[in-house]
């Protein structure tokens, strides 16, 4: 008998379905991760090496900027040797937009409303996006709200986050282009999650979650985490993007961590370790850190406990794949619940990365 899905806070929200590139976006595919590359995309070798890393970290789509006609002349040869689905970030340049999806490119991230704003060629546009399969995201941030909205709510609410997004999309729908994502981010993790509710609840379409600007890694991480735990939890959110003043491979590897944690994506290593306290008999952090850092590159689901003590510890250890409970200078090891041997203290870490590696070679799946 297969074994059951597991457990999600709320089904997910029912979306229309569109493609970027071969990553297929909505609520019939799982929650992509998404990132943007930090090289100038005019740097063809450089952007693509970054794809490259990202992917191998994880990441489903990848945005460029495309501010200069250099980084529009550079997309084609971008998207055509890009290991994921690449999005041409474009403010306010048609030219550009065409140029991204003649280049091939799954995606192009534009507001229509600053189209029209300087040479209204919006419905050419859903013509070359709707003749390409190129999708849109509609890209609606706080900083950069209309100013008549601004006047209209006196600042950045969700309120007026929604209703700018919903007259972006119907700019799009009045041409009968529906083939676009929506975004609605703000810095404040409150107003974000607050926003994307609100429009969760005005139209199908798929929602890219991101808060934005939301700081170092320490900061952004929490925000991400707390505004998509959220939104995900209520089934709200298609694409995210964890924003990180931080290398994009981090904001994957968060991204894809939050999806773990919210059983959205498979479990890789999961680590089960204590905080520690005054009964500790062995150093659980370097323990713990020794652990993950020796299995990050394992990529089977394996969850592995690692306890400071016997009072807890066999407890955790049992429940675990694979475990440790320390004490009088020992360590027990569990293997499936069961005490499989007991070594001295400096040799847990050792033993506990070689039956990991073992564990994850039966398996067939390593
Ligand atoms: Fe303290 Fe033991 Fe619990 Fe770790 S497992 S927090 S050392 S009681």
């Amino acid at each position: 008998m297969p074994a059951a899905p597991p457990p999600v806070l709320a089904p997910r929200r029912k979306t229309r379905q569109l493609q970027v590139g071969r990553v297929g976006v909505g609520s019939d595919h799982q929650v992509s991760v998404q990132t943007m590359t930090t090289t100038k995309t005019h740097d063809i070798g450089a952007t693509l090496q970054q794809i490259a890393e990202l992917t191998a970290a994880g990441c489903d789509i990848v945005r460029v900027a495309c501010p200069t006609d250099k980084d529009a002349e550079a997309l084609k040869v971008i998207a055509q040797q890009s290991t994921i689905p690449v999005i041409a970030d474009i403010h306010f340049q048609p030219k550009y937009v065409f140029a991204a999806i003649e280049a091939g490119c799954g995606a192009v991230r534009v507001n229509p409303g600053n189209i029209r704003k300087f040479d209204d060629q919006v419905k050419e546009i859903a013509q070359a996006a709707s003749d390409h399969g190129t999708s849109i995201r509609i890209g609606v941030n706080a900083g950069s709200l209309h100013p008549d909205l601004l006047k209209k709510y006196g600042k950045a609410t969700p309120e007026a986050l929604v209703e700018s997004a919903v007259w972006e999309a119907s700019l799009f729908e009045e041409h009968g282009f529906r083939d676009f994502k929506i975004s609605v981010k703000h810095n404040d993790p409150v107003i974000m999650a607050r926003a994307y509710e609100l429009l969760a609840e005005q139209g199908d379409w798929p929602l890219h979650l991101g808060v934005t600007e939301a700081g170092p890694a320490f900061q952004g991480t929490i925000k991400s985490a707390s505004a998509f735990g959220y939104l995900l939890g209520k089934g709200i959110g298609d694409t995210i993007r964890v924003s990180l003043s931080a290398p994009p491979v981090e904001e994957v590897k968060v991204g894809l961590q939050i999806l773990q944690s919210l059983n959205l994506r498979e479990r890789r290593l999961d680590i089960v370790s204590c905080p520690s306290c005054g009964r500790a008999q062995v150093d659980v952090y370097s323990l713990a850190e020794e652990v993950t850092e020796g299995l990050k590159d394992l990529t089977v689901p394996l969850r592995v406990a690692v306890m400071g003590c016997v009072v807890n510890g066999p407890g955790e250890a049992r429940e675990a794949d694979l475990g440790v409970a320390s004490g009088n200078g020992k360590g027990q090891i569990f293997i499936k619940g069961e005490v499989v041997k007991t070594v001295p203290e400096d040799e847990i870490v050792e033993t506990l990365l070689f039956e990991a590696r073992r564990i994850a070679a039966e398996s067939g799946l390593e």
